[in-house]
């Protein structure tokens, strides 16, 4: 009988990427997909560290899980994911219960370690091993079978902005070749895949050269845009500083590229994005908003946000509003600036809690009140929908428009992979809500 696996998967898409591709990996030494927690051989926490409590967010699932088989054998315990890596052998120190911590660039050695262990042996292994990991995944097919799917083209990250984990816990930039990318995009296509996101740290720092020509994201975009079965490309996290004008031409011609930029700032003031050694000003971001809006005036926004960075004034706050004001983000993540352990930005002093919350609820009111609108707006009007699968009781599709709001609508399970018109009724903060409109002739190709 084949034993059981199942992951719980934080933080980023990266992550959600990783967690299919580990269960792609497992399945060749008899390990199968569950999703019945309780009766599970061996239970996966794929972690994220990038803000406040991610550790203690580990070690309480840990003693979740140990309350649920308290009388039933033990399940092997894995910990992979960015906690994993920054945390290493203190994990196995601290919590006998963990048997596996695994860092994300060396997934690769998964099959290995599962097997050592079974054979009584505890393995942990953090090294960066980005080159072969990628080597060891491009010849196991991706086996996601979802309507819109990830793929990870890019990993780590050079540039080192003072308050961030990342180039520390998934090491030095690294970008898959073209034709690996192409490979898994068609495998990701041949099992239903209508829409694919392309993925990275730095997605768009995204560079592999071969025979002396340099490829970036927009020769990946484009090439994309020949597959007949796919509809929609979207591409995510980027850098301001590698929005370059090649990636932002793409906008003009590519018919298939969503019409929706997410492109962190984390600050409205440069003497805070200088702090940070975030590379780029405000005014760099505007210049690229500007262009973007004079390709296509309907392109939206989303971005992140840093609340009460150490040295934030409350005139860099009114900065950062001030942007907030001016661009209309229609979907944003902001948070307050949480010290990670070996960053630069650990060792600042802190600004007050109080402070820091009602700046966080200031930007976040103004934050929302634009994605309500936004929602709002579309009441009324019909919009295009990729439908991605059923939901709650089985009536309802669930698909997402091209600025990536997600509609919710009565439908029929035939519809899952097209693209359909539905008119908008109604709307909150996250969702919009509507009906399939029955005129065959609306319906978009
Ligand atoms: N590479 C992207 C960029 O540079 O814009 C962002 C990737 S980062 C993994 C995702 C987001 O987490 C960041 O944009 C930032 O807003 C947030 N973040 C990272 N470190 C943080 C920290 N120490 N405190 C609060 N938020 C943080
Ligand atoms: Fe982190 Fe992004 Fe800065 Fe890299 S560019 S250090 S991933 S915030």
């Amino acid at each position: 009988m084949k034993k059981k696996i199942f992951i719980k998967t934080f933080g980023c898409q990266m992550n959600e990427y990783d967690s299919n591709r580990i269960y792609d990996s497992v399945k060749k030494i008899g390990f199968q997909k569950t999703n019945d927690l309780k009766n599970t051989d061996c239970f996966v926490l794929n972690t994220c560290h990038i803000r406040n409590k991610a550790k203690e967010k580990v070690y309480h699932e840990v003693g979740r899980i140990k309350k649920i088989f308290k009388k039933k054998n033990k399940p092997i315990m894995i910990i992979v994911g960015c906690v994993a890596q920054a945390e290493n052998q203190e994990m196995l120190k601290r919590e006998p219960y963990i048997d596996i911590v695994i860092g994300p660039q060396s997934y690769h050695k998964i099959n290995e370690a599962l097997m050592k262990f079974e054979r009584h042996k505890q393995k942990e292994e953090t090294e960066f091993d980005t080159i072969s990991k990628f080597k060891y995944f491009d010849k196991i097919e991706n086996k996601d079978n979802k309507i819109s799917a990830f793929l990870t083209i890019q990993e780590g990250c050079d540039k080192f902005c003072h308050f961030c984990v990342v180039p520390f816990t998934r090491g030095p930039e690294y970008s898959r070749p073209v034709k690996k990318i192409l490979h898994e995009a068609e495998m990701l296509i041949k099992n239903g895949a209508k829409e694919i996101t392309l993925l990275g740290q730095n997605v768009n720092a995204y560079s592999y050269i071969e025979n002396s020509k340099e490829y970036r994201i927009s020769n990946l975009i484009n090439e994309l845009e020949k597959y007949s079965e796919l509809k929609r490309i979207r591409y995510t996290t980027s850098h301001p500083k590698d929005m370059t004008d090649d990636l932002i031409d793409c906008y003009v011609n590519n018919k298939k590229l969503m019409p929706f930029v997410h492109l962190p700032i984390q600050s409205g003031s440069n003497k805070i994005l200088k702090l940070m050694n975030r590379k780029h000003t405000v005014e760099d971001y505007i210049k690229i908003y500007e262009k973007l809006k004079k390709i296509n005036s309907k392109i939206e926004f989303s971005s992140d946000f840093i609340i009460s960075y150490p040295g934030e004034t409350n005139d860099d706050f009114n900065d950062t509003l001030n942007l907030v004001k001016k661009i209309k983000f229609i979907n944003s993540y902001s948070f307050i600036f949480s010290p990670r352990p070996g960053t630069k930005a650990a060792e600042l002093k802190l600004i007050d809690n109080e402070t820091s919350k009602k700046r966080l609820n200031e930007i976040q009111k103004h934050l929302f009140s634009y994605q309500i609108n936004k929602n709002r707006f579309f009441e009324g009007k019909s919009v295009e929908v990729l439908v991605e699968n059923k939901i709650y009781d089985q009536s309802k599709l669930f698909g997402r428009n091209k600025f990536n709001n997600s509609v919710i609508f009565l439908g029929d399970k035939s519809d899952i992979g097209k693209i359909i018109k539905v008119k908008i009724e109604s709307s909150n903060q996250n969702s919009l809500f509507g009906k399939i409109e029955n005129n065959e002739d609306m319906r978009a190709a």
